[in-house]
């Protein structure tokens, strides 16, 4: 699977990450469906409250209504534009998932909110503006398997 992140989305998770210094900000992205395999992050939310120095909880309630804003802006085409993960840095350590971030995605395909898959996007902000990234794919029934980002 191939994440796509355009420059105007990756303009605004490097501003976040600046302001948010060594804190862990993170929220959901919403996706569309580019074609096989190969999604492009439309939209993110930014939690920029609950975010703590080594876990990250999101404000479900919070990006329920983002995600309600962003089906009203795409005409509800749930096949095109949907919900497609979740996305939060690590400022101090790898961009891989850790144990903890693992199991929470797991339980999140594996559960009853009728998500089938979905993507984890963690990032970092590198020195002189540059960002770094892992995508993970999580699919129900399967464990997690890495994915492809492009930067466009
Ligand atoms: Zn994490």
């Amino acid at each position: 699977m191939h994440l796509l992140v355009p420059k105007s989305i990756q303009r605004r998770l490097k501003r976040h990450m600046f302001f948010a210094g060594r804190r862990e900000i993170g929220g959901i992205l919403m996706g569309e469906m580019v074609g096989d395999q190969r999604f492009r992050i439309a939209d993110i939310s930014v939690d920029t409250v609950s975010g703590s120095l080594a876990h990250f909880v999101r404000d479900a309630e919070h990006h329920e209504r983002e995600l309600r804003a962003f089906f009203e802006r795409t005409g509800a085409d749930y096949k095109r534009f949907n919900y497609l993960g979740e996305w939060h840095s690590h400022p101090s350590f790898e961009v891989t998932p850790s144990g903890p971030d693992i199991r929470a995605m797991r339980n999140l395909v594996e559960g009853t909110r009728g998500v089938d898959f979905a993507v984890l996007f963690i990032n970092r902000l590198k020195r002189v503006w540059q960002m770094e990234a892992s995508a993970t794919l999580f699919v129900r029934g399967y464990g997690g398997c890495h994915a492809e980002v492009e930067f466009e």
